[in-house]
Order: C-alpha cells, then sequence, then structure tokens
C-alpha cells in the first residue's frame, strides 16, 4: 500500500518521493536484495532513477531505521524492510539465499553475554549458516 509507505516516512520525518516509495515498495516484495537488485526493481517502474538515487534513498532509509541492512560475511550487504523486531537469518553457504528467523524463544543463554564488558545490550545478531533446501536436494541428486 503506497499511502501506508507515505505514513512510514513521514512518521520518521522522511519528504515522500517517488524512488523512496519505489525502494520501499521492493523491499516488501523481495526482502533480502542487494543494491543492484534494488536498482533492477525501482527501474522496472521508474527507468530514470539514477544508481545514486537509490543509494542515497537506501542510506537514507537505513539511517531512519525504515530498512535493516544485513551483510553476511562473503556476500554482499542486503536490505529488507522487515524491521523492529530482532529477527535472524538462515543463510545458505552454497547460493546465498536467505530465510527470515524470528527470535528464538523459551530459553536462550546464547543472547545473555557471558560478559557484556559493559555494554547495554540491545541486540543480538544471530546467522545461522547451512544449507537450503533446494541446495541440499541438488547436492543428494548429483
Ligand atoms: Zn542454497
Ligand atoms: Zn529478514
Amino acid at each position: 500500500m503506497t499511502s501506508d509507505f507515505e505514513a512510514q516516512l513521514r512518521a520518521v520525518g522522511l519528504h515522500v518521493t517517488r524512488p523512496r516509495l519505489a525502494v520501499l515498495a521492493a523491499l516488501r516484495d523481495h526482502p533480502h536484495v542487494d543494491t543492484e537488485t534494488v536498482i533492477t526493481l525501482v527501474r522496472t517502474e521508474q527507468p530514470g532513477v539514477s544508481h545514486q538515487t537509490v543509494y542515497d534513498v537506501l542510506r537514507a532509509l537505513t539511517t531512519a531505521g525504515l530498512v535493516r541492512r544485513i551483510h553476511p560475511a562473503g556476500s554482499s550487504a542486503r536490505y529488507e524492510s522487515r524491521v523492529g523486531d530482532n529477527h535472524h537469518h538462515a543463510v545458505c553457504r552454497a547460493c546465498g539465499a536467505i530465510a527470515d528467523v524470528d527470535c528464538a524463544v523459551g530459553a536462550t543463554p546464547c543472547l545473555t553475554a557471558s560478559d557484556d564488558h559493559g555494554f547495554v545490550v540491545d541486540e543480538a545478531e544471530v546467522v545461522y549458516w547451512g544449507t537450503c533446501p533446494g541446495c541440499a536436494t541438488d547436492r543428494s541428486s548429483r
């Protein structure tokens, strides 16, 4: 819903612009995509949008907290618009596919730092590395 995106932008004090709306829509429909993919998606709607504009929009939205940037080791930075729920990610070592994993429930001893060094911890970033179903099937059928 475009109007939802407008409300989100206004809520964080950002002007409503067509590229910002297009980036939010692209990330809603395609979570965990890299910058190049965001540019491609935005251009299907707005062919004239420059790389720089999309970079600037991603930076502004990330800074404002509307978009989360994730950067698994060995992969390019990805963006998603599901923010604020401290969810985690499962990443496939073979193809780089990323899936959302809801925050662990129940006893989560690893999320309580054994020594927080005096930090006030408000987030634990967890990446579950493994093999996605597609790649696991590939491998066993080879
Ligand atoms: Zn895979
Ligand atoms: Zn996610």
